[in-house]
């Protein structure tokens, strides 16, 4: 295991291919260090008492004491755990905490490069084995490439009149492939390692799309046209701890990218493709079970802060929007909770959470996002969209003003209401909420795609058989 800071100079020699907004930057650039205080919690948990049962976990590979963001499910236990913690650390960062997407990837590589070997002989799994050494001794930090361009959605990769828009092997060499195309919408930038996977599933003919492998974020060819996003900066005295966080999302473009053999997890195995597809989006919406409630209980502790303030936390519509956004909230987890329970035991011995309580849980988190917004929104009033910035907080001129009027209820200071309202209004029309309102519609796959999930995965059949026994139907 590493620390934050060792983290922070290993990417610090990273070679420059973060562009934005015109420029090619350094990943100190003050515009993405941000971006990284995400992951912070991930490294800084694993030293603290309070939180290191469950952020160090044993290696079943090695026996060491590694990081849970590196760690393969080995039990109903551990998925159970993974949620916990989601939850428990997004609670501290106010938001997603970047780190699952590589866990997850990971997990999916874990089964599917086992089961690939065990139907064609192929040696996929003792290659990945020893990525994940790499992984696990060097507390990487990685993001997964999953969702492609995909041009015109009514055509499937080999039918698009640009073949780039899907990642695609263009070159084959004895000692590895050379990729090219897109992989959109990823978090985070500031990672050490991407995880490229495929996007759907595929057919026969679609071998060059089923491809799957790792490489450094910086390797030759790849090219990270980044966005970044931050909660607005508080003038000096008014500092919090969520104005530390941003986020660095990211459009990472291969092009052309070799990629050495020891690197490559599937190559041209459609049927294994395919299924590493659906199998990192179940261990990512089993993830959304942990981080969605987490980001609720932010928004719920909200609520209860500013309804407090205003002096309105008994009345009893207040009561009853705070009930639905706990059910919300708890409902999701619940189902990560079912998800864990019910999970199956791999061939590679990996726990895979229950498809369809994973896939329920992130419907719901997905349904709900913006009616969360819109409660919490609900509640706070106007003054979440119209706060005056911080520094007409401080003002000798207009300050007093300021202070006077944010105040709401005798007992609590105007710093106090005034801090309560601008997180508020962090959570509700900051950049970086206005990109954490569509991650939570989008992340982890558009609403249909849970739908499709739970449907192909659902035994509706029994349940008309049992309507037929009870209306007396025999056929
Ligand atoms: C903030 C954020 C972070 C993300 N992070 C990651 C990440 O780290 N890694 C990663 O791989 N992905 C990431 N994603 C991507 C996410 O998984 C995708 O946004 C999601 O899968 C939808 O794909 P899309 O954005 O291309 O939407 P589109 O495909 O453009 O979908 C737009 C609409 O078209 C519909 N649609 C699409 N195809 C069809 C079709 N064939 N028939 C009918 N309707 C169709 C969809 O249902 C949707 O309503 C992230 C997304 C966001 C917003």
């Amino acid at each position: 295991m590493i620390t934050w800071e060792e983290y922070i100079e290993r990417i610090s020699k990273m070679r420059k291919n973060i562009y934005i907004n015109g420029e090619v930057i350094g990943r100190d650039d003050p515009r993405v260090v941000k971006g990284t205080h995400t992951f912070k919690v991930t490294f800084d948990k694993a030293q603290d008492p309070e939180y290191r049962d469950l952020v160090v976990v044993k290696s079943h590979l090695t026996g060491k004491p590694i990081n849970r963001w590196t760690h393969i499910h080995q039990s109903v236990e551990d998925l159970l755990n993974k949620q916990l913690i989601t939850r428990k650390l997004c609670n501290l960062t106010g938001g997603c905490i970047q780190r699952c997407m590589g866990t997850d990837a990971m997990n999916a590589l874990s089964v599917v490069t086992k089961d690939c070997d065990l139907k064609y002989g192929t040696n996929y799994y003792e290659r990945w084995l020893k990525y994940l050494e790499y992984f696990q001794e060097n507390d990487i930090v990685a993001s997964c490439g999953q969702t492609d361009a995909k041009g015109d959605r009514s055509k499937r990769p080999g039918e698009q009149p640009d073949p780039d828009q899907y990642v695609h092997v263009v070159e084959r060499r004895p000692d590895g492939v050379v990729v090219r195309g897109a992989k959109l919408h990823n978090t985070s930038a500031m990672v050490d390692e991407i995880i490229v996977i495929p996007t759907r599933a595929l057919r026969e003919n679609e071998g060059d799309y089923a491809i799957a492998f790792a490489i450094p974020a910086d390797a030759e060819g790849v090219y990270l046209i980044s966005k970044y996003s931050e909660f607005s900066t508080r003038a000096p005295g008014l500092e919090a701890p969520l104005a530390e966080v941003g986020d660095v999302e990211c459009m990472v473009v291969l092009d052309d990218v070799f990629v050495p053999n020891e690197r490559i997890f599937i190559n041209g195995e459609t049927e294994f493709g395919g299924q590493l597809a659906l199998l990192f989006a179940l261990f990512h919406r089993h993830s959304y079970s942990g981080c969605k409630p987490g980001m609720a209980d932010v928004m719920m502790g909200t609520a209860a802060l500013v309804t407090d303030y205003l002096g309105i936390a008994k009345a009893p519509h207040i009561r009853e929007r705070m009930a639905e956004m706990v059910s919300m909230a708890e409902i999701v987890f619940a189902c990560g909770i079912a998800a864990g329970h019910h999970a199956r035991k791999a061939a590679s011995g990996t726990y895979v959470p229950d498809i369809v309580f994973a896939n329920i849980g992130r419907r719901h988190a997905g349904h709900n996002i913006y009616h969360e917004y819109a409660l919490l929104s609900e509640m706070a009033g106007g003054l979440a969209a119209t706060l005056p910035h911080s520094r007409d907080y401080n003002s000798p001129v207009v300050g007093d003003f300021v202070r006077k009027y944010v105040t709401r209820r005798a007992g609590v200071s105007a710093e106090n209401h005034y801090r309560a309202w601008h997180l508020a209004a962090d959570l509700l029309v900051s950049h970086t909420a206005s990109v954490a309102h569509v991650a939570g519609l989008h992340g982890g796959g558009s609403p249909i795609m849970e739908d499709i999930a739970v449907m192909n995965s659902y035994d509706l059949e029994s349940k008309k058989n049992l309507a037929k026994y009870l209306a007396g139907i025999k056929e």
